[in-house]
């Protein structure tokens, strides 16, 4: 092209990025991809391999060991025996190698950018100048959280072996997210990458060995979903941490049920991109462009639903149309290209479906004529438009470069059209008026929103989802709790609870069992009601004496008090002040019918007045407990090195169900409730079949604490039926569940359909009056979600 040329078309010329150094690194490796295990290169068991190509020419790469269940397993063993050595090396130690690896990335940053570009096809600049500096990042900040974990966190202890499987779109960035967090806490690592994108994987494991990491302390595993699946089987790893598709997510959730393997999963989004009236347009239309075409839209978190106030929505459409026509797409290693190729053929054949699905439902497509390249899998950013909020495009994740647009006019329509959508990863929201920002943030349901930008990760801020996006938090020190475990929780017992003591002069004698003639109701809405099917069931005393009837609930009571929760939700929005008050308020009636409810105690386990006594103050100490930290467990504010402020918001999950400890009694019920809803939460409370009536003379106490209605809902019956109906239900945002091995794994299993988070005990005995466990922060944790809010400032 000659320079007049130039001058009058204004093209950028090609900037080809060399791969020699890359190319030199394959042929080093004689284009064979083996495992690394116990700090050695291992040939797959079955000596089979796979290709691997380069997306934008289609090139072969290298050929992959295609891993089988022996490989885990020498993995695994090879995980087991470093594991404790590694931990007891300490923080410092560790801190050390977690550095090294940090350095080494960034000498080898540029091999690293190249190679992510051949294997992944995503454009230079991106490999280059983002997901490389992210990963030397997240090293370097975990190399800080091994140094201080023993000051941090001097009540925890690693979990032992970690399974971690990655996907294709971020490659390195996903290996350092799981990497660097799990060995900072002491564990040993087994990862797979996705069978298109294993070789910056390679060259990571390649410099563990140079850093002479110990071995066994990071094994790599390649293959494809076979792989996966044994290192989510194999009974020896203690936690499974994935990223990936929501069907593969709730397929290890269903298969990890009941096992008591720790479990995060980052799945997929739908997220939503929302443009105010008032936003700067030009910006807007820089920002979709990072937000729906960065990696060729191949991200969990990319702003795929565009949602424009209706008053701009024809100008917005009009400069975006004009932007696309500019975007080049080109050759991954071109610097000059804004968009590269798509992962795989496989990949681009579902694009174009889903592209098929959006013209057969009305919407309108534009693609600019981009000059795709002949060979490769390219596809052109594309928009629709005339998409319906309910159509399919506008609710499935397409991952590709499609955008669909959408219109709203009011700022509660805009909130509802966001939500309205199975996932819950990431929002975008685009106005000048920061009141008005700052007030949708909240209300968007995502683990992460931007405001006025897009697509931005750190170490320091934990990322991860709502709703069917998965659960758990990558970054950040929230993200350190999926990898590490109180000191006490292994030491759990399982055997039978102890329930009821049944006999003893000592108890009959010291407690009054006054026959009352009494049916008790259930508590929804704040209001005692009938069970909808008329059925009771008959409550004994220690002496085996009928002393009054709780009702049956059934699937229907559930819901009523689902509906009821939801109806409750203003409660989630209400100031901690508030709560704390009313926690205080509960907690003083409480203790003005003290004697009241220690004689029912007696009256039902037989226990003395002392020790009922006893665990009534501790229930009054737990209820002002959960008050005072209603206003004191408070979010964080991060500084990222970007210019933008991060607020880690603590958010209630929303509706909690919990089913309550059968041997923890009245007390079990307070220890659970209260933190619950202190951190805002609305509760579908089972109370275990010995404590019912217990249950149900508590909800006298909240009827006269100015507790709103719908907040604390006490359905009582048949405990695996109502688990069973609660673990189904769509409305129910988190599950905790205390009682047998068998329950815990329903929970777990039929959870998996909405993606809901699980708290459950595996069959194993909590000692409720044990300040270490109890009041250890750990329902605190559990009763909150972080949600990122991102911030730029200067001018
Ligand atoms: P998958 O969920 O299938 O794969 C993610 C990882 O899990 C890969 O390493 C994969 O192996 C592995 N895997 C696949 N099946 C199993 C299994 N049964 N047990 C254990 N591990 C398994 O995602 P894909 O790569 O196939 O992409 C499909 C769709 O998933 C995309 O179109 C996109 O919608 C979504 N996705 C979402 C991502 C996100 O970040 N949220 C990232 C990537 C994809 P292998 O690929 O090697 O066979």
């Amino acid at each position: 092209m000659t320079i007049k040329e130039i001058f009058t078309t204004m093209e950028y010329g090609k900037a080809p990025e060399s791969s020699a150094v890359a190319q030199q690194w394959l042929a080093d490796k004689q284009h064979t991809f083996d495992h690394y295990i116990n700090g050695q290169w291992q040939s797959p068991k079955t000596k089979k391999y796979f290709k691997s190509t380069n997306p934008a020419n289609l090139e072969n790469i290298a050929q992959v060991a295609d891993g089988e269940v022996d490989d885990v397993n020498s993995a695994v063993k090879a995980g087991e025996a470093a594991q404790q050595q590694w931990f007891n090396l300490g923080g410092h130690a560790r801190a050390k190698y977690l550095y090294a690896i940090a350095r080494q990335i960034q000498k080898h940053a540029r091999l690293f950018s190249v190679l992510e570009s051949l294997d992944n096809g995503k454009p230079i600049r991106e490999s280059r100048d983002i997901d490389i500096p992210l990963v030397a990042r997240h090293f370097y900040h975990h190399a800080g959280w091994a140094q201080v974990m023993e000051s941090e966190f001097p009540n925890f202890e690693p979990l032992g072996v970690v399974g971690q499987i990655i996907p294709w779109n971020f490659p390195l960035l996903m290996l350092a997210w799981k990497v660097a967090p799990a060995l900072a806490m002491g564990n040993t690592v087994v990862l797979k990458p996705a069978e298109f994108t294993c070789a910056t994987a390679v060259l990571f494991a390649q410099i563990c060995d140079e850093i002479q990491l110990p071995k066994g302390v990071f094994n790599l595993i390649l293959g494809d979903a076979k792989a996966g699946q044994a290192i989510v089987e194999h009974q020896d790893i203690a936690k499974i941490a994935f990223t990936g598709s929501t069907d593969v997510g709730r397929l290890i959730r269903k298969t990890t049920a009941g096992t008591g393997k720790k479990l995060s999963l980052e799945l997929g989004g739908k997220s939503a991109f929302i443009v105010f009236d008032d936003a700067d347009l030009d910006s807007v239309v820089e920002g979709i462009v990072d937000a729906i075409w960065f990696n060729q839209g191949q991200v969990c978190c990319a702003g795929s639903r565009l949602l424009v106030q209706e008053s701009i929505s024809e100008k917005l459409i009009c400069k975006l149309k004009s932007r696309m026509d500019k975007l080049i797409v080109g050759n991954s290693l071109d610097k000059c290209i804004d968009m590269g190729a798509v992962v795989d053929q496989s990949q681009l054949t579902t694009i174009k479906n889903m592209i098929d699905i959006g013209l057969t439902e009305g919407a309108t497509l534009y693609q600019s004529d981009n000059n795709l390249p002949k060979n490769g899998c390219f596809y052109p950013p594309t928009l629709l438009t005339n998409v319906e909020p309910a159509s399919t495009i506008a609710q499935q994740e397409i991952f590709g470069p499609v955008l669909v647009a959408m219109t709203f006019r009011t700022h509660d329509e805009a909130v509802q059209i966001a939500n309205n959508s199975r996932y819950g990863l990431a929002a975008s929201i685009w106005s000048e008026n920061i009141n008005l920002a700052l007030d949708v943030a909240p209300r968007v349901k995502a683990g992460a929103v931007w405001i006025n930008c897009t697509n931005m990760f750190d170490a320091a801020a934990g990322f991860g989802g709502y709703r069917e996006s998965g659960f758990g938090r990558e970054g950040g020190k929230e993200g350190l709790y999926e990898y590490m475990q109180e000191s006490w929780y292994s030491k759990l017992s399982i055997d039978k609870p102890k329930v009821v003591v049944s006999k003893g002069v000592e108890k009959t004698k010291s407690c009054s069992t006054n026959h009352i003639d009494r049916t008790a109701k259930l508590y929804i809405g704040g209001k005692q009601t009938r069970p909808d099917n008329g059925y009771s069931l008959p409550v004994y005393d220690i002496n085996a004496v009928q002393i009054a009837e709780i009702p049956d609930g059934s699937r229907k009571d559930i819901r009523n008090a689902v509906e009821a929760a939801n109806k409750a939700s203003a409660w989630s929005k209400t100031t901690a002040h508030n709560r704390a008050q009313i926690l205080y308020f509960i907690a003083e009636n409480l203790e003005a019918r003290a004697s009241e409810f220690a004689q029912r105690i007696c009256q039902l386990t037989g226990q003395t007045l002392a020790k009922a006594t006893a665990e009534i103050d501790l229930a009054v100490s737990r209820i002002f407990s959960s008050a005072a930290w209603a206003d004191k467990f408070d979010g964080q504010i991060h500084s990222p090195p970007q210019r933008v402020v991060t607020l880690a918001m603590k958010e209630a999950v929303g509706n909690i169900a919990i089913v309550a400890p059968e041997e923890a009694g009245f007390l079990g019920m307070i220890s659970t409730i209260m933190p619950a809803i202190a951190m805002g939460n609305r509760v579908i409370f089972i109370p275990s079949s010995q404590s019912a009536l217990l249950a149900t003379d508590f909800y006298q106490i909240l009827n006269t604490s100015d507790l709103p209605g719908g907040v604390i809902n006490i359905v009582t019956g048949n405990r695996d039926v109502l688990t069973d109906t609660l673990a189904k239900h769509y409305d129910i945002d988190g599950f905790w569940y205390w009682g047998t091995a068998e329950g815990s794994k329903q929970v777990e299993f039929e959870s998996a359909a909405t993606m809901k988070r699980t708290w459950v005990n595996y069959g194993k005995n909590f000692d409720w009056f044990s300040r270490e466990q109890i009041d250890s922060g750990i329902f605190l944790r559990k009763a909150v979600e972080i949600k990122n809010i991102w911030v730029p400032y200067g001018a």
